[in-house]
């Protein structure tokens, strides 16, 4: 069943789409944005470039006493109002969502679209909570530590979750009194641009929320290395990371990264085998494998991998592939024809390096949607050395490999450099916890994968990130610089 475009939704895809800079329009020579479901043309959209980023960081510098000045109550009561518009907007959101990613419409609705809007009520209470001046316990003196809002902060997101991850990095800067400017990902700029709209109906003061679209080498580069940014934070691929870092290192702008991972989920014998090949299923369909944190790397258990093995592959066989916006769509296609050549180009990669074949992948054509750039769950297995096991594909495809002794695995999984999220399955807790404090990483999970709460830190180390992560009380201290104040005191 395909969902009825809500009206909002056409009249915004219908003209050409503008920046959002200071509360204003700004409309420029604009490029495509393809739908993924059918490859056919979703919107024009503007392209910018350093003059737009540079009269985005103008009107965020104006805006930011006004807004730092503002009393923590005080912008979480705009916060929260901004909230409400997001809530009235959830099913236009989530529509745009879906047709910009491909994802299906249940999770867009579901997940992406109320877990993003809970992100900005979370960081408008915790600031009205946070302590802004913290007295300092030192002999002879009256001393007290000041945080403070930095000022203006850039923000680069990829094209995986763009509503969410929109939330998640601006609601902490917000909350704490800084005023922002976004890059989308010319990818899938839909949302970002939509709720900029929005923030102005919602009453956010012009300049506060600014979003300029364009690729990475125009107004990416443009905005990283603004002399007007305080501070920045990227979330993408370690490749482009490192490069932001590099530039922010230059100009000693604090930088915030979030990159890609190679999850591996670690399966004991003693777990329910069918449950948990059922959830790693899910795990890797999600968002058509189009996720950071997902489990990539399947250890499982030699004694269980073979019947791992059957139940695996038959949810997968059974996942139902089709356009976004179709209710009944479990798995959409991937975000572009770029993308897809990327998934195949792994697998074709791995096999020529000796994996095995479990699930053969592929292109597919659901029927009504031919040209949409589908593929299929795919499962390979073989020597840990294999590109597929190695590298982050980025799609719905995961690696197997057999284990006997918990020390073997821990280091197995350990020997990458990626760093973000993994998972030990075992009913034995005592195990499942010394095995997870053992895995390097941001996030270690038990029983489960994709776990994501407000209060609980999500981050990446080494290739996966500098730490500090989001969605946590961190966050928010991350967005506060302190000053000391001090008097010798006769
Ligand atoms: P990407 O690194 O190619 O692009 C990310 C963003 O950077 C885009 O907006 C792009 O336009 C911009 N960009 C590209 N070159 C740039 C440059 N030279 N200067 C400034 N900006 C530039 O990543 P992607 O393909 O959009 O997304 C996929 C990657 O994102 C994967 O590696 C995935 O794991 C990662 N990711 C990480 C997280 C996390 O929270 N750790 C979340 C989502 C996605």
């Amino acid at each position: 069943m395909k969902t009825e475009l809500h009206q909002n939704v056409r009249d915004f895809l219908a003209k050409p789409i503008p920046h959002h800079i200071g509360g204003q329009a700004r409309l420029t020579a604009t490029g495509k944005v393809t739908n993924p479901s059918d490859g056919s043309t979703l919107a024009e959209v503007s392209l910018g470039g350093a003059a737009d980023v540079d009269l985005a960081v103008a009107a965020a510098t104006k805006t930011f006493p006004a807004w730092a000045a503002l009393r923590p109550n005080e912008r979480a009561a705009l916060l929260h109002r901004f909230a409400d518009t997001l809530e009235k907007h959830a099913a236009e959101i989530a529509q745009l969502e879906s047709l910009d990613v491909g994802k299906a419409i249940a999770a867009a609705e579901g997940f992406d679209v109320p877990f993003g809007i809970q992100c900005l009520r979370y960081f408008a209470d915790l600031s009205t909570q946070a302590h802004y001046s913290i007295p300092l316990a030192i002999k002879n003196m009256e001393a007290r530590t000041w945080r403070v809002p930095y000022g203006v902060c850039g923000f680069i997101f990829p094209w995986n979750f763009p509503f969410t991850l929109l939330c998640w990095g601006i609601a902490p800067a917000l909350a704490a009194g800084n005023t922002v400017v976004v890059k989308p990902s010319e990818v899938t700029p839909l949302s970002s641009l939509f709720v900029a709209k929005l923030a102005a109906e919602a009453g956010l003061p012009d300049g506060v929320l600014n979003v300029v679209n364009g690729d990475g080498a125009s107004v990416g580069a443009a905005l990283s290395s603004h002399p007007g940014i305080k501070r920045m934070s990227f979330t993408g691929s370690p490749e482009v990371g490192k490069k932001i870092g590099e530039i922010c290192g230059r100009n000693l702008v604090p930088c915030k990264l979030e990159l890609g991972g190679k999850g591996a989920a670690v399966v004991f014998d003693d777990v329910d085998v069918d449950a948990a090949a059922t959830q790693l299923a899910a795990a890797i369909t999600l968002n058509t494998g189009q996720v950071c944190c997902t489990a990539t790397r399947w250890m499982i258990h030699e004694k269980i991998y073979d019947r791992f093995v059957g139940k695996v592959t038959d949810v997968l066989k059974q996942t139902k592939i089709g356009p976004g916006l179709d209710r009944d769509t479990q798995m959409g296609p991937l975000v572009s024809e770029i993308q897809r050549q990327r998934v195949l180009g792994y697998l074709e990669r791995g096999q020529a390096a000796g994996a095995n074949v479990v699930l053969a992948g592929g292109k597919i054509s659901p029927p009504d949607a031919a040209n949409g750039f589908y593929v299929q769950p795919a499962l390979l297995e073989g020597a840990d050395d294999n590109v597929c096991c190695r590298e982050e594909i980025f799609g719905p495809c995961a690696y197997l490999l057999r284990f006997k002794e918990e020390e073997a695995v821990i280091a197995q999984v350990n020997q990458l450099a990626y760093g973000l999220a993994n998972s030990v399955w075992s009913t034995d807790l005592k195990r499942a916890n010394r095995v997870a404090e053992r895995l390097v990483a941001g996030n270690s999970w038990i029983n489960a994968h994709n776990v994501f709460a407000y209060g609980l830190p999500y981050g990446g180390t080494n290739l996966s990130g500098t730490g500090g992560g989001v969605n946590s009380p961190e966050t928010f201290n991350d967005y506060l610089r302190s000053q000391t104040i001090a008097r010798p005191l006769a």
